[in-house]
């Protein structure tokens, strides 16, 4: 499985560098470039629908007292709705700010909105992308209120409420 296409290899940057010259860049993440995030998705949905990840990340010399970067990631990923068992989608509009520096700033507050990562040569810019998805994604994802009205006609129709573990475990017998 040695079939790397060029727009998949990892996309590595020197944060600082990056950083302290203000740089920017944006683009489209391939779902074949997440593998960890492509497995969650997997169980989540039989078939593969159409799945966006767009990021944009920016470099910040002077924004706080260390170079920084901010990551904005836009994305749209299938899921199975656990209340009606139906296919969804995920919505993730999120955004990040991170200090780079060599050690822990010091007075840095793990509960502050602000992260910390460690300067780095070679940072794999979809890496991050991907880790904050995975943090972002939520277990049990159900329809919002918008479509609360659909989501409950769902239940209605099927009669029962059905399991949805039980669905899950099917899931995985089928990939396997
Ligand atoms: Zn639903």
């Amino acid at each position: 499985m040695n079939k790397l296409t060029p727009t998949m290899k990892p996309l590595l940057i020197n944060n600082l560098e990056f950083s302290v010259s203000e740089q920017v860049v944006s683009g489209d993440v391939e779902l074949t470039a997440l593998q960890r995030l492509k497995e969650l998705l997997v169980l989540q949905v039989e078939h593969q629908q159409p799945v966006n990840i767009q990021y944009t990340l920016a470099g910040s010399a002077k924004k706080y007292s260390l170079p920084s970067l901010h990551l904005t990631i836009d994305a749209n990923l299938p899921a199975v709705c656990q209340r009606c068992l139906n296919e969804m989608n995920v919505q993730l509009k999120l955004s990040f700010d991170y200090l780079i520096s060599g050690a822990e700033p010091v007075g840095f507050d793990e509960n502050d909105d602000l992260d910390w990562l460690e300067a780095s040569r070679e940072m794999d810019v979809w890496g991050v992308v991907e880790d904050e998805l995975l943090i972002a994604f939520p277990i049990a994802p159900v329809h919002s209120s918008e479509h609360q009205q659909e989501c409950i006609q769902h239940i209605k129709q099927s009669g029962e409420k059905p399991n949805p573990f039980a669905v899950l475990k099917d899931f995985a017998k089928k990939s396997s």
